[in-house]
């Protein structure tokens, strides 16, 4: 039954027709979700945080806020963990029901010790394992350097990170997490980098998908994105490669293995500057297996320090190289750990730089702006045999982008007092890798979620303009591109349960002899909003959530009657949490859906339900056949992080 009044807001607080400090809210259902909380890396001051001032009474996103939240002037001005615990309710406590991290990137993470420890939001916050594991390292030595190292005191402090972190809940792919009395939310394997997930939440029968970044296509180290059909109302994706097709990944991996195995067999020594997380596993593991299926002998080193750790992380959630259930993608079994490399291994101390013979060597900063990257390449830039080869976006003015430009007297340390000039003899190549999804893999994502409009976020002004026309001829779907602060309305044909007895349940499925079929109910009376007479279970007192359903299972129970049931197939279908009755209403409903009315039909066949699992398993086929083929040659999004800890392209 429609509402003309239900509708889905959503604001972008950050990465509104921008890439950076992602963080999107949307209120859905009576429910406010806050979807990542992430810095820009290319701001200095307090605009790298997402503007969550917006929230507040009388901010251009305060539409969207928890209906308890926000109604008691500023937030916390302590700006530490214990302070913040300790003052005064902070209009921000629960200025959103729920929060959700999908991978551990900075300008998608990044800002949460602030928003937490700063700022005093209390309520829940939800990431995988992986993404807290990484995450940690990853804003440790971030902290270290804004803090300890460039003083910028704005920035929270270690404690404030710990302090955040320690109120994470973890969730698992597929598993649905009821994150309010009748919010959930469930995970689906984005690709991108390890641990990274799209989000679909549900609320009282309003449907919403967040992509954060994802990946169309598989690399060597991670499948490709995975997700049933799940026709939300408003799909929230990336954009970031939306007006690009990437030529195929086998061709860069190829490209990449040939130049470094021909150097190395001429004797050079091989430069790979690389930034410590995502990239620096997938090349590794790149070399290792070609070493082995080649049989090269040439030492590959990584730099110890932030690469050395990040490995170590990569061994420890290694299942997250392979998307969960998902058919001939089972995770690699605990003795074939893809980052268990065989070839590679920590470069000794400096003084290795001057040995003779050829090697390989993986170090950090991508860029070449300073560190142990740059340190190797003033030692071995002068040899003609030797090669740096850059696999990432470069900023201006940094030497990696002075050697993209081809010039051969680069300035180091440029615009510091330590500035100096040096000459480039060795080789200089490049090979664009991306963890992002192109034009062709967003296309697919769209014609095969089939949402009724498209909000597109985490983009370049210019491109998502092309993108957003492109999506309404192609598809005729709505799309939005807002800039931070402003609404997205949606309006929403929400599902409301269906509550009906036992004895008229069997009444319709065993009509009297002679009996022409008719309806047993019609139409889809109101009742109890999703899940909220749930028989078993119940919230947590302390964080108002409760998980439900099994991890491993695609989309959710529905046959024992006590988890939340599938509603994938249709947006508008009811769902239901009555116990045993829920299960069968939901295999009336979906007998009528498929019988082409409206009405239920008594005595319709539930086999409907088994046809629609094994639809939704086809369904959640990888991404990457589809979009290989749809994929042309040419043209080609490079890849590129904004800082010293990985970033967002
Ligand atoms: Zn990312």
């Amino acid at each position: 039954m429609s509402t003309s009044a239900a509708k889905i807001v959503a604001v972008p607080l950050g990465a509104g027709q921008e890439i950076g400090r992602s963080c999107v809210v949307v209120r859905m259902g009576g429910h406010s979700v806050m979807f990542d909380c992430g810095i820009h890396t290319a701001f200095t001051d307090e605009r790298c945080f997402p503007r969550f001032d917006m929230l507040l009474p009388g901010g251009a996103a305060a539409a969207v806020a928890a209906a308890g939240g926000g109604g008691s002037g500023g937030g916390s001005s302590g700006g530490s963990a214990s302070a913040a615990a300790d003052a005064a309710p902070s209009a921000y406590a629960h200025v959103v029901d729920a929060l959700v991290i999908t991978h551990y990137h900075l300008d998608h993470v990044g800002a949460l010790p602030h928003f937490v420890s700063v700022l005093g939001y209390r309520g829940p916050i939800f990431m995988t394992s992986a993404t807290r594991g990484i995450a940690q390292t990853m804003l440790l030595d971030y902290v270290y350097v804004m803090r300890d190292r460039k003083q910028v005191e704005f920035i929270y402090t270690k404690e404030d990170l710990l302090y955040a972190l320690s109120r994470v809940t973890v969730i698992s792919l597929h598993e649905r997490v009821r994150a309010t009395s009748s919010l959930t939310l469930t995970p689906y394997y984005a690709g991108h980098v390890l641990g990274a997930v799209m989000v679909h939440a549900e609320a009282a029968g309003h449907s919403v998908v967040y992509t954060g970044d994802f990946n169309a296509t598989a690399d060597g180290h991670l499948g490709p994105a995975a997700i049933p059909p799940l026709r939300p109302h408003l799909l929230i994706t990336e954009s970031t490669y939306a007006s690009s097709t990437r030529s195929s990944q086998k061709r860069h991996e190829d490209k990449f293995v040939r130049l470094v195995a021909e150097a190395v067999a001429a004797g050079g020594k091989v430069l790979v500057p690389v930034y410590g997380f995502g990239r620096a596993q997938e090349l590794q593991l790149l070399l290792d297996t070609a070493w082995q299926e080649r049989r090269l002998s040439a030492p590959i080193y990584f730099a110890q320090g932030a690469m050395q750790r990040a490995n170590l992380l990569y061994r420890l959630y290694a299942s997250w190289s392979r998307p969960r259930g998902v058919e001939g993608e089972a995770p690699p079994p605990p003795d074939r750990c893809p980052f268990a490399f065989k070839h590679v291994r920590p470069f000794g101390s400096k003084d290795m730089l001057d040995a003779p013979g050829a090697c390989v060597l993986f170090a950090t900063p991508g860029m070449l702006f300073a560190g142990f990257a740059l340190e190797a390449f003033k030692h071995w830039a002068g040899g003609e045999a030797n090669l740096v080869l850059l696999p990432s976006y470069c900023s201006p003015a940094t030497v990696g982008a002075q050697l993209l430009q081809g010039k051969r007297l680069v300035t180091l340390r440029q615009g510091t007092p330590e500035a100096e000039q040096l000459h480039v003899r060795c080789r200089i190549e490049t090979v664009s890798f991306s963890a992002h999804a192109d034009a062709a893999g967003l296309h697919w994502l769209v014609r095969h979620l089939a949402p009724h409009h498209v909000m597109l976020v985490h983009g370049d002004r210019p491109k998502v303009a092309v993108f957003k026309s492109a999506l309404a001829r192609s598809f005729g779907v709505r799309a939005h591109a807002p800039e931070n602060g402003e609404s997205v309305h949606v309006p929403a044909d929400p599902s409301v349960a269906v509550e009906v007895s036992k004895a008229l349940l069997a009444a319709a499925r065993s009509p009297p002899a002679g009996a022409a079929p008719g309806p047993a109910f019609c139409g889809r009376p109101q009742g109890a909003e999703r899940g909220e007479a749930r028989p078993e279970g119940g919230l947590d007192p302390e964080r108002g959530w409760e998980r439900s359903g099994d991890a491993t299972d695609g989309g959710g129970g529905g046959s024992d009657g006590g988890s939340i049931a599938d509603s994938e197939d249709d947006a508008d279908s009811s769902v239901l949490g009555m116990g045993e009755a829920g299960a069968e209403v939901l295999e009336v409903a979906e007998a009528a859906e498929a019988a082409g009315s409206e009405s239920c039909v008594a005595g319709a066949e539930p086999p409907v339900k088994r046809r629609r699992r094994a639809e939704r398993l086809a369904a959640e086929e990888p991404l990457s056949r589809l979009a290989e083929v749809e994929a042309g040659s040419g043209g080609g999004g490079r890849g590129g992080e904004a800082a010293l800890w990985g970033g967002h392209r």
